[in-house]
């Protein structure tokens, strides 16, 4: 019911929007792009869909190095703009978003987690699966109602991921064998990084082991932050200046160590469009989700998509923190 009336409210907004351009700047956060039915997995046709719908429509694409023009002069682009980012580093982001960005002459920005580059996405289990209150198995699809509640729960998942406490039993389910498909994806190698780097990509940290950074002492959260940026700068050859909070979880105890770690600009997923670029260490992004329509995606660019998230904000501050796990 409550998605049903967010659509609607959407669509509200979509229509009375959608001719009036956008006063901002938009700046899209993807996962990985391929068939693996993982939840944060776009299929190949839909995100070339999107790009080329962007490409048509003549939203300019802005280089990492604009970017950093703009936060460095607290402006936002002269005219509607796009930015792309990735998150986490998936090899298929080589493999299947690298030619669409390629034919197209796009820019991008990847933010990588360096323990992790040329294995498989394990935080997932370590970070998230081995702190659930049940054992989710191999076949999360079997677990119980009562499994299910101690999830919902737990303390880990009121702090952490509040929103699955939102879930229906199904929902959760679903939730729960999407994501554990996500611990088996593979990321890029170090030669992979080295092509793109070549190509034109940039790279961004996305921290070591992909951390609830709030929960550690300060000596780690500096570890996690200084280590895989000089990690990467040395592999690559290149200054690293964007960071992309894990889990996009922003919070002030981290943020204020990125200016002195030589960060420029830190990154959020918090499915709003950046309408300045005051604070460069909370820069506003919206995740594209595999069920996300087309008209969804077009309505991220239209006035309308402003409007619905100031109220969507304005709700949420009334009726409390809704914490996304996006990132
Ligand atoms: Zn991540």
């Amino acid at each position: 019911m409550k998605s049903v009336i967010l659509y609607i409210i959407k669509l509200f907004f979509y229509c009375i929007g959608y001719y009036f351009p956008i006063k901002g700047f938009v700046i899209l956060c993807y996962h990985s792009i391929g068939d693996n039915f993982s939840i944060i997995n776009l299929p190949t046709t839909a995100f070339q869909t999107q790009m080329q719908w962007l490409y048509n429509r003549q939203i300019r694409f802005l280089s990492p190095k604009e970017f950093r023009t703009c936060i460095q002069e607290s402006r936002l682009p002269g005219e509607p703009s796009v930015m792309i980012t990735f998150d986490d580093g998936y090899k298929d982001n080589l493999e299947n978003a690298f030619p669409i960005l390629q034919r197209l002459d796009l820019p991008a920005v990847i933010f990588l987690t360096t323990d992790y580059i040329g294995g498989r996405a394990q935080w997932i289990s370590k970070k998230i699966f081995n702190r659930l209150p049940c054992d989710i198995g191999e076949h999360p699809e079997r677990l119980g109602r009562g499994e299910l509640n101690a999830i919902r729960s737990s303390d880990f998942v009121k702090k952490n991921v509040f929103y699955l406490t939102c879930m229906s039993d199904p929902e959760l389910i679903k939730y729960l064998v999407e994501f554990k498909n996500v611990s088996t994806q593979p990321m890029l190698t170090w030669e992979d990084i080295l092509y793109m780097k070549d190509k034109g990509v940039c790279f961004g940290s996305h921290t070591c082991s992909h951390p609830f950074l709030p929960e550690l002492s300060e000596t780690e959260i500096v570890s996690e932050i200084t280590i895989s940026k000089a990690l990467i700068e040395n592999r690559i050859g290149r200054k690293v200046e964007f960071f992309c909070y894990p889990y996009s979880i922003l919070s002030d105890r981290v943020k204020q160590f990125l200016p002195d770690a030589g960060y420029k600009a830190g990154f959020v997923v918090d499915q709003t469009v950046c309408t300045n670029l005051d604070d460069p260490f909370a820069v506003h992004r919206v995740s594209v989700s595999r069920d996300m329509p087309d008209w969804e995606f077009r309505f991220i660019f239209s006035q309308g998509y402003v409007w619905y998230s100031n109220l969507r904000d304005l709700v949420k501050k009334r009726l409390g923190n809704f914490v996304s796990l996006n990132g």
